[in-house]
C-alpha cells in the first residue's frame, strides 16, 4: 500500500483489492487496484476507498536535452519526422512533430536515413533546438534511437540481433536500424 501524497501516473499500482475499494481516479484489474490518472494517492478510511487527486499539469515546453518519444511519420533519404508522443516520460497530447537530420541519427556516416529507420518505428531522441519549428532532434547517442520496431516484410516484432542490426524471428528478415541500447526492454 502506497503513502498518502504519493505521485502516479496512470496505470501505476497503487494496492491489492482486499486493501481498499477503489475510488475516484482509479481502476481495478486482476485483484490490483492502479491509478487511472496523474495525480497523488488518498486513502479515505471511513469509506476505505483509494483515491487519485488529479494533479493540474503544467503545460510542457520542450527544451535542450529534453527526451522524446515519438513515431516515426515521414523517412526520407536525408531526414525522419516522428510524431511526438512522450516528453520527459509525460504523455503529450495533442502530438506534434520532430524532424531529425541524416547527419543527427548515428555517430558514424550513414548513407541514407532508410539504413536506420522505417516508418512506425518508435523513437527516443533528445532535443538539441527547440526554437525551430518543428524542433529538431538527435539519436547519437547510445541509449538514443529506435525501441520498437516491427518486420517491414511480415510485420511482427522485431528482435535485437546486433548493434544496429533487428531480425525477425517469424519471416527471418534481418533489418539495419540505430538501435537504442535497451531496444526489447525500453520503458516509456
Ligand atoms: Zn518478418
Amino acid at each position: 500500500m502506497l503513502s498518502n501524497g504519493e505521485f502516479l501516473l496512470p496505470g501505476d499500482n497503487i494496492c491489492n483489492i482486499e486493501e481498499a475499494l477503489p475510488g475516484e481516479g482509479t481502476y481495478a484489474a486482476s485483484g490490483l487496484i492502479y491509478a487511472n490518472v496523474t495525480g497523488t494517492v488518498f486513502m479515505d478510511k471511513k469509506k476505505r476507498t483509494v483515491n487519485i487527486f488529479p494533479k493540474v499539469r503544467k503545460p510542457l515546453v520542450p527544451k535542450k536535452g529534453d527526451v522524446v518519444i515519438g513515431q516515426a511519420e515521414n523517412v526520407n533519404k536525408h531526414m525522419t519526422a516522428i510524431a511526438v508522443k512522450y516528453l520527459n516520460s509525460q504523455p503529450v497530447e495533442p502530438s506534434y512533430s520532430a524532424i531529425m537530420h541524416i547527419s543527427q541519427c548515428t555517430r558514424s556516416y550513414l548513407d541514407s536515413m532508410f539504413d536506420a529507420i522505417k516508418e512506425g518505428d518508435i523513437i527516443r531522441g533528445k532535443i538539441v533546438d527547440a526554437h525551430t519549428i518543428p524542433l529538431q532532434f538527435t539519436t547519437t547517442y547510445n541509449e538514443l534511437g529506435i525501441i520498437y520496431a516491427l518486420c517491414s516484410n511480415c510485420g511482427e516484432r522485431l528482435r535485437y540481433l546486433r548493434r544496429g542490426t533487428l531480425k525477425c524471428d517469424n519471416c527471418g528478415s534481418i533489418e539495419p536500424r540505430k538501435v537504442a541500447e535497451d531496444y526489447g526492454r525500453a520503458r516509456l
